[in-house]
């Protein structure tokens, strides 16, 4: 067809060429690009690569970076009051900000601090969200603040959230949470976290602590001073002026208006009129809405928008593309339909410690080797985690990501397919969520009730990536 060649013709062809085939039968791509070639037509090989080169890979200079704000993410224990600070801080910016601001829930929301800096929240909570994009490739994320609840302290989902920020290399801020109740034990809560190697400032460590209520306000301001402070640590940079480059942190279908995604924009500014492709998806920027609802006709870095003008819904970590044509947009979001259509097809497991292994041996960046430890005690489980400190040298070391006690949980297999790890348990198994969550993202869990059988299997896999690296 793109040939506008005869059938008949193609297929004499190939039999002169000694293959025996008929119009419906498919073709391996070195003998169609001799038949290409045969009938003089120019031949271009569609790849990852080349459909993907189209999207401008653009080196920012130096000189064009300017500073933008963070963007923040809340995470901790289930009742710590993640969704109460939240709200609470999106209050402290309407009162403080421009008269009659109504927020509007868009999935993140800008708030100014005081001394007038800028600071960007995601508005959804949790780890779901934050591994399942990091899974998807979009680090959105800056800033984590661990939200730990003054009366209840350090928790099992406390211990996901650090691992969580560590395993992503996001610096932590803490917030004590609920100072306002009369059994709040702030100090408990600092105590408790060095357990888990976060060190806060009262004791020497580099992690700032500031002591909340989401209640009653007390202590918000010095939180989002504290954001800014280490925003400023981190010297975040973009180019606000080349094509926009963001990350979808929601969508949906909306009844009235279509698909609506709200990106946030990590480099360039998006525009109205703006031709884009997003994961599977593409579109042209019909309209552009705040997150006070209102209608804009740009956005620049860390600033989060709804989108409108899609043709499809994009999913949450789909990273968002603008381009020079429709056609181009097209055939990008076509070709990757395409491809992740084929790669479900051919599903298997992703991540088990052979695989690791090869991916080292392609890869010579790769010596670290990460894994996930669940077991049935606390001190079986730090055994663990001394005996793989042992294991390996300077060129290569074992990434304990987190461990933790109890069975596998699905939360665990987020993190491990977010890093590529495989779950270890010792004397424990996967609860069927979980079982069911590895099958489907092909986390490889091996269990194991003797450390020597484990210290072994890892040393064995360890060793296969110093191999790797001579
Ligand atoms: P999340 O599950 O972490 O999002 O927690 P929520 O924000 O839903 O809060 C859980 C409960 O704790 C709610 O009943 C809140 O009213 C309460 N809460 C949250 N923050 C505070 C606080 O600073 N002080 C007090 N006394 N209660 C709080």
């Amino acid at each position: 067809n793109r040939m506008a060649e005869r059938v008949a013709d193609v297929v004499k062809s190939l039999m002169k060429m000694g293959m025996m085939v008929t119009q419906n039968q498919p073709i391996d791509a070195d003998t169609a690009e001799l038949i290409i070639e045969e009938f003089g037509h120019r031949i271009q090989r569609v790849s990852d690569a080349d459909v993907e080169d189209v999207i401008q890979q653009i080196v920012d200079k130096e000189e064009d970076l300017k500073s933008r704000p963070p963007v923040v993410t809340i995470m901790g224990h289930v009742d710590h009051g993640k969704t109460s600070l939240l709200d609470a801080i999106r209050k402290t910016s309407v009162t403080t900000g421009e008269a009659g601001g109504i927020t509007q829930h868009i999935g993140a929301y800008q708030v100014a601090t005081e001394s007038g800096a800028v600071l960007s929240f995601l508005d959804t909570p949790g780890h779901a969200a934050f591994t399942s994009m990091r899974s998807r490739g979009a680090q959105v994320t800056d800033i984590v603040i661990l939200v730990v609840s003054a009366d209840d302290s350090v928790m099992p989902q406390t211990i996901e959230a650090i691992a969580h920020a560590k395993a992503a290399e996001v610096p932590m801020i803490v917030a004590i949470n609920k100072c306002d109740k009369p059994d709040a034990d702030p100090q408990k809560v600092r105590t408790e976290l060095l357990q888990h190697e976060v060190i806060v400032e009262e004791f020497s460590g580099d992690v700032q602590d500031i002591e909340v209520s989401a209640i009653t306000g007390q202590g918000l301001d010095d939180l989002l001073e504290a954001i800014a402070l280490q925003a400023e640590i981190l010297e975040l940079k973009a180019n606000p002026d080349r094509a926009a480059e963001g990350a979808v942190i929601e969508a949906q279908l909306d009844v009235g208006r279509g698909p609506v995604a709200t990106v946030l924009i990590q480099k360039g500014t998006l525009k109205r009129g703006d031709i884009f492709v997003v994961g599977e998806q593409w579109g042209k920027v019909r309209a552009l809405v705040n997150d006070k609802g209102e209608r804009v006709d740009e956005a620049g870095p860390s600033v989060p928008v709804e989108v409108l003008g899609l043709n499809g819904t994009p999913e949450a970590g789909d990273v968002l593309n603008v381009v020079d044509t429709d056609a181009q947009a097209r055939e990008i979001a076509e070709y990757r339909a395409h491809a992740a259509k084929e790669k479900r097809a051919t599903a298997g497991a992703a991540t088990t410690l052979d695989q690791l292994l090869a991916k080292a041996k392609a890869d010579e960046n790769v010596a670290e080797l990460p894994i996930l430890v669940k077991a049935d005690v606390q001190g079986s489980a730090e055994a663990i985690i001394q005996a793989m400190e042992k294991i390996g040298n300077d060129e290569v070391r074992v990434r304990v990501l987190h461990y933790g006690v109890g069975a596998i949980t699905e939360s665990d297999i987020g993190l491990a397919e977010a890093s590529g790890a495989p779950v270890i348990g010792f004397n424990v198994r996967a609860n069927s969520p979980a079982r069911s969550s590895a099958n489907q993202k092909g986390v490889e869990i091996r269990y194991y009730s003797v450390i020597y059988d484990l210290v072994d299997d890892v040393k064995a896999a360890a060793s296969g990536l110093l191999s790797a690296e001579i």
